[in-house]
């Protein structure tokens, strides 16, 4: 094992450095394949319910009338995840376009939107207009209030009971990080913000931004009181086949309004052929739980390795988890630069390209990212990407196997070792 370790490029003082963390993480790796144990039951569930069958894989194409495959897996995700209705397609191009789609569509113009915990994932600042932006919520009329975390990351409940309006129409609740070193929220947490505000104004739209959560605790949000989750298929649920999409799922009448404004008025969940690629968004979705528990090894896995070193974790290597992001906070723009390298070096595609920041579209600052990919940007397959500003944090996510996690970590580690940014004992 080491000679072949040693093939890749591994040293055997960083090997032996990594492999003493593997064994105290024993009794935690079981705990999360029970997780994905249970996960994949409910999985299976909603598939046997919903009566998967093989004419399901078979896609349309045009207009798509009809499509067997297409309404079956709307169903199954709505069953999987408590919804009442699910909106799962493949013209739904990425996690932002889901969430911008939830937002349009459920969102008039007068209507104010509320995000409680702090400032959004960056992509939604052109959505929401926070950056001026063609075609943004801001352009419609629909304002925008937030109300930051406490410092330490909790709700800051009376600032939120404040904000709220008559013209508060839906809060917007990120559970994961994002590019953010807070902490990610759980479930119940999540369901008891939604309790507090509802509790103000029945009405309220809850919707969760999803992206990264889904599987990674045995309830979702939907269970927790939200009305809508809305995430990618090239992230956790996609299960790294699903090679585009996104999904919404929750209340029957806010999945509708998404329905009418993805496709048209009149028209809604009728029409949206699934093609070809139906059949790797149910065999995604089948292999989800098991996947995203590899992601959450190879992020523990990362988390106990770097702050053995000194670099400020978020998690922390014993925190319990509530997405698969680890953030690394790395101190220089070297030390960020080196840990990406050793991530791409470690693919199975494209592992002799070397990253370099660029301006990414949709981001403020220029962002460094490695993955070398099936899915081109997949962010369940192994991957680290994070902005060129301080702290340097690098954002790290995915692992569709956890031996493919394990070599990914160690390849950052032999980067930042040879580069003499660490010193290993
Ligand atoms: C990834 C992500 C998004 C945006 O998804 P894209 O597919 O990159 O457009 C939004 N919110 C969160 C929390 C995310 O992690």
């Amino acid at each position: 094992m080491k000679e072949l370790y040693q093939k890749l490029g591994i040293q055997e003082k960083v090997y032996s450095y990594g492999q003493q963390f593997e064994e105290k993480l024993k009794d935690r790796f079981a705990e999360l394949d029970k997780t994905a144990e249970y996960n994949q039951l409910k999985v299976i569930r909603a598939m046997q319910a919903h009566k998967v069958s093989a004419e399901c894989f078979m896609g349309t194409t045009g207009y798509g009338y009809n499509d067997l495959g297409r309404d079956t897996l709307e169903e199954v995700y709505a069953t999987c995840f408590h919804g009442e209705a699910a909106l799962v397609r493949p013209q739904i191009t990425c996690g932002t376009h889901a969430l911008a789609l939830a937002l349009m569509s459920n969102l008039r113009p007068g209507d104010e939107l509320l995000s409680p915990a702090g400032k959004p994932y960056d992509t939604l600042e052109e959505v929401i207009g926070i950056r001026p932006s063609k075609g943004s919520l801001a352009e419609y009329g629909v304002t925008y209030r937030q109300v930051d975390l406490l410092p330490g990351g909790a709700f800051d409940y009376e600032a939120i009971a404040g904000a709220i309006t008559e013209k508060t129409k839906l809060v917007a609740i990120q559970r994961s990080k994002g590019y953010q070193t807070r902490p990610t929220f759980s479930v119940a947490q999540i369901g008891e913000l939604i309790s507090f505000v509802k509790k103000i104004k029945p009405s309220l739209i809850c919707m969760v931004d999803n992206c990264y959560g889904e599987f990674v605790e045995q309830r979702e949000p939907l269970e927790a009181g939200a009305d809508m989750i809305v995430g990618s298929l090239i992230k956790n649920p996609g299960g790294g086949l699903a090679p585009i999409g996104g999904y919404i799922a929750g209340k029957k009448e806010c999945i509708e309004n998404a329905a009418y404004r993805l496709t048209s008025p009149g028209l809604g969940k009728e029409v949206g052929a699934s093609l070809g690629v139906i059949q790797s968004f149910y065999q995604g979705l089948f292999f989800a739980p098991t996947v995203v528990a590899a992601a959450l090894k190879s992020a523990i896995f990362a988390a106990n390795i770097y702050e053995s070193l000194g670099f400020p974790v978020i998690p922390d290597g014993s925190e319990s988890r509530h997405d698969i992001i680890q953030a690394v906070t790395l101190n220089s723009p070297e030390a960020l630069i080196a840990f990406c390298k050793g991530i791409q070096a470690a693919a199975p595609v494209d592992s002799h390209v070397t990253p370099e920041p660029w301006d990414m579209p949709g981001y403020g600052d220029k962002v460094i990212m490695a993955a070398g990919a099936f899915i081109q940007g997949s962010s369940i397959e192994l991957s680290a990407d994070g902005p060129l500003r301080p702290p340097y944090a690098a954002y790290f996510q995915g692992g569709l196997t956890w031996p493919h996690g394990k070599l990914g970590i160690l390849m950052s580690l032999q980067k930042l070792y040879e580069s003499g940014l660490v010193t290993l004992f």
